[in-house]
């Protein structure tokens, strides 16, 4: 993992676990999580048997779903 943030578009928290090859925050990687039981148990066990390029476009589909203005942003110092 080299990653020095985030793979999440536009989030800036240190990277927490793996989702595929890229690295996500802890908030991130719990909403993955949510989406994946979302999807079934199905889905939930079958990730963990994926390879990495499997996961890779589970980890792409899911980011498709996470709304930008869902990351925070800091609040401007006036
Ligand atoms: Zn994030």
């Amino acid at each position: 993992m080299h990653d020095t943030h985030c793979c999440v578009t536009n989030c800036l928290a240190n990277p927490y676990a793996p989702a595929g090859t890229q690295s996500v925050c802890k908030d991130h990687f719990l909403s993955f999580l949510t989406w994946r039981r979302r999807r079934g148990p199905q889905m939930f066990s079958a990730y963990a048997g994926m390879s990495m390029v499997e996961r890779d476009t589970i980890t792409a589909e899911w980011m498709k779903t996470i709304r930008i203005d869902e990351v925070p942003t800091p609040a401007p110092k006036l």
